[in-house]
């Protein structure tokens, strides 16, 4: 038996208080991923905090000088349908449409979305050594099956994927995150939020104890027109991405201005290399200029017994995904083309 205690904090001010008072306190805000945790005895909250009734982070708004702010507590679904984001920010809605279920998208909160945990097997599997689990043990990824692990950023303490596909997007379209802590305010661009394992695998991200996520901002830069979020998987639906890739481009004729790449599924946090983006500036929008950034996005790419195909994966996705951005309004809402 674990007992908790569950209080419902009504402002940013109380959340912060409780995990003042209460170190070890947890905020719950869908819950999808946290009792799972829990459920697979990985996590023993003894204090919970339920953000949802904190007002002012539950809507999607214009900000002055351009650019949305999307509140913390919206839903994955709310987020994906709602109409400046269909409209203005196309790739996040089709990387939001492209991830779990539509039950877990109405419940699954935007800052959740950026704190939700590996789905690496060994992680879950509390009988076997993990790092990111139980730091000083091992990683038994390493030696093991590592068929979903990372190709790329990985180290020897940890090859574990973050496993958002919504992440992808904002990685590529460079949201920055805002943060309230017990210090005060602070932002985050999307870039410096999620971290590679290093030798603290067990560290996901930026935020320290008690940080609250209220609101995730997207820039000006929209991306409206040119764009395709292709995600490849073992099963069409329900299942995590083995390698996805977020494509936003500003094109004149067939000449690229401006591309962001981002890929999930490969590394410890979406991967993104400005240097592959630079590349293609300048360059015909075509399957060749495509390659060359995909070589630049996988250089240094390493596999391991089971996920070697990754490395090859990835880059025709990539060369792909670039082709289906010259056209998304070839491509069905929230459709996923098979690999
Ligand atoms: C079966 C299944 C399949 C899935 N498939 C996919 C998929 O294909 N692609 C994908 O991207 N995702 C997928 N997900 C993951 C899902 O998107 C996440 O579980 C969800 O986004 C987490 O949001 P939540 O609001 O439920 O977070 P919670 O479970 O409530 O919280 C997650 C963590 O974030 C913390 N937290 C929550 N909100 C805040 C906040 N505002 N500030 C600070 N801390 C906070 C909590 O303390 C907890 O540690 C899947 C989930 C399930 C269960």
């Amino acid at each position: 038996m674990n007992n908790f205690t569950y209080t419902t904090a009504g402002s940013i001010t109380a959340a912060l208080q409780h995990t003042k008072r209460h170190p070890q306190a947890m905020y719950i805000a869908g819950g999808t991923n946290l009792l799972d945790l829990w459920k697979y005895n990985l996590l023993h909250p003894q204090t919970l905090v339920d953000l949802n009734g904190v007002p002012g982070y539950h809507t999607i708004e214009a900000k002055e000088g351009g650019g949305l702010q999307l509140g913390a507590l919206v839903t994955n679904a709310a987020t994906a349908y709602h109409p400046l984001i269909e409209q203005r920010y196309p790739l996040l809605s089709k990387a939001i449409l492209a991830g779990a279920s539509a039950q877990i998208r109405n419940m699954a909160t935007n800052g959740g979305n950026l704190l939700q945990r590996t789905r690496c097997y060994y992680y879950y599997d509390g009988d076997v050594p993990c790092n990111k689990r139980e730091p000083g043990t091992g990683c038994s990824a390493i030696k093991g099956y590592n068929r979903i692990h990372a190709i790329l950023g990985a180290s020897e303490h940890c090859i574990a994927v973050f496993p958002s596909d919504m992440c992808v997007a904002l990685a590529a379209l460079e949201a920055v995150v805002q943060i309230t802590g017990q210090q005060g305010k602070r932002s985050i661009p999307f870039a410096d939020f999620h971290r590679l394992p290093g030798n603290a695998p067990e560290k996901d991200n930026a935020l320290q104890a008690g940080d609250i996520i209220t609101s995730i901002d997207l820039p000006a830069k929209e991306f409206a027109h040119h764009y395709s979020y292709l995600k490849l998987r073992d099963r069409h639906s329900y299942a995590f991405a083995l390698v996805s890739v977020a494509t936003a481009l500003e094109l004149e004729g067939n000449e690229i201005k401006e591309a962001r790449i981002a890929l999930g599924g490969v590394a410890h946090k979406p991967w993104r290399i400005p240097e592959a983006e630079q590349l293609l500036q300048g360059k015909p929008a075509t399957a060749e200029s495509f390659a060359q950034a995909a070589d630049k996005l996988l250089e240094g790419a390493q596999g391991y017994p089971h996920n070697q195909f990754k490395i090859e994966l990835a880059k025709k996705a990539i060369i792909r995904n670039g082709l289906m951005a010259l056209h998304p309004e070839t491509q069905l809402p929230g459709a996923q083309p098979s690999a």
